[in-house]
């Protein structure tokens, strides 16, 4: 994983920083040799995208702080997530009694004329104006292939408008052709994030970030368990909270996925230790997630405490199941980070994963499938040393697509 530079504007993107492709076809222990080799590189071909643009991945981050403003610096046609994003940001505020409120996104509407003559009046206007509106704490631009094809300087404009209205006003270059990995999209967020709010901390706090969709607080007893407090980043954080997101003691991931830009960057420019054992499924997935934060924290007899408790717990339950489940066959088919682990957990249950197909395959998230499958012995530097076997592939196939 390259250095995370926040002197840059723009974020490197997955093919270049995590070596991410999103097509092969072949054996699973032809993936993992030739990850380990850094051989693995998508065909030349024309640029092809789908499933999602990096825009709409950045936006559903930044669009979901509380008392920030996104404007989407592109033709009306690139807002057409803004409607989608606004009913889940409305759903999720009532399921955490949050007072009601309509997403503050606005476009700059750039139009065939603008391409020519030029856009950054219109960015101008609209920053001016969404502040009268809304007056917000941020505000974030979203760039769009239209405003990223003119070339204009649109850092220049942010931070005179910064200087202007004294809130930080921050770019975020996330083009849909910058990158063929839709996910490089949540990089560019958490790039603009690091780079325009988190502040450095004097000290630490008793929190944990665990960086996240929208989705429900499933960590909160384990994290209050070790004596320490959860903090769900970006959706639903406010400006100030996130400026102080580097004094947690730990930051986990609910999807690597999403997530590994944030948790690296606020790793190599605040210090703060990540979580980097894969997501916690499965009775061996989770103890050994519990003794990776245990590990951190310097909690190891806190996290045995919880193993053997939820061993007693539910591993009886557990092997009731397996009975039923010997002998089916499984095919997994999932976002990568989650796919990859389902193999682990199917596995786990007594079925016979025959195969998976993920979304796309970085560094880290192959380095999970050897990890978890112990399908060769590989080794690489910062991949836990205990969990390589070198034992038989109990998936014998793996197909990446971009669906
Ligand atoms: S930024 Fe580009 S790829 Fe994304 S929605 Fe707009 S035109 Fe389409």
């Amino acid at each position: 994983m390259s250095t995370i530079n926040i002197k840059e504007p723009s974020v490197v993107i997955r093919e270049k920083r995590l070596g991410t492709i999103n097509a092969f076809t072949g054996t699973a222990s032809e993936i993992v040799s030739r990850s380990a080799k850094g051989e693995l590189k998508d065909c030349k071909r024309k640029f092809s995208q789908c499933l999602g643009c990096n825009q709409q991945q950045a936006f559903c981050q930044l669009a979901m702080i509380r008392d920030a403003v996104v404007i989407n610096h592109a033709p009306i046609g690139c807002a057409g997530e803004f409607a989608d994003f606004n009913f889940t940001y409305r759903v999720e505020q009532s399921r955490r009694q949050l007072p009601p409120q309509l997403g503050r996104y606005y476009s700059t509407n750039i139009s065939e004329k603008d391409t020519v003559f030029g856009a950054a009046k219109k960015l101008e206007e609209t920053i001016r104006l969404a502040y009268e509106r809304e007056h917000p704490n941020a505000i974030f631009i979203t760039t769009s292939c239209a405003s990223g094809i003119i070339g204009e300087d649109i850092e220049a404009v942010a931070d005179a408008a910064a200087e202007e209205l004294g809130i930080p006003v921050v770019t975020c270059n996330c083009e849909g052709f910058r990158s063929k990995i839709w996910t490089t999209g949540f990089d560019a967020a958490y790039h603009s994030v690091l780079r325009g709010i988190v502040q450095p901390s004097e000290e630490k706090s008793n929190k944990i970030n665990i960086i996240n969709f929208w989705g429900s607080h499933v960590f909160d007893d384990v994290i209050r368990r070790f004596g320490y407090e959860p903090r769900y980043v970006i959706p639903f954080s406010t400006v100030e909270e996130l400026r102080h997101i580097s004094d947690a003691v730990a930051t986990i991931h609910i999807c690597p996925s999403l997530s590994t830009y944030m948790g690296a960057g606020l790793s190599q420019l605040h210090g703060v230790p990540e979580v980097l054992v894969p997501p916690a499924y499965g009775v061996a997935g989770t103890d050994r997630w519990l003794r990776a934060l245990g590990t951190i924290l310097g909690k190891e007899d806190v996290a045995e405490e919880i193993i053997k408790e939820g061993h007693e717990k539910y591993v009886p339950e557990i092997d009731k199941l397996k009975e039923r489940f010997k002998g089916k066959r499984a095919y997994v088919t999932a976002g990568a980070a989650h796919g990859q682990a389902l193999i682990t957990l199917l596995s786990e249950l007594g079925m016979d994963v025959v195969g998976a197909a993920v979304v796309f395959v970085s560094l880290y998230v192959t380095l999970i499938v050897t990890f978890e499958s112990g399908m060769r012995n590989l080794h690489w530097p910062g991949l836990p040393e205990s969990g390589v076997k070198d034992s038989p592939a109990s998936v014998t196939h793996v197909t990446v697509s971009t669906l």
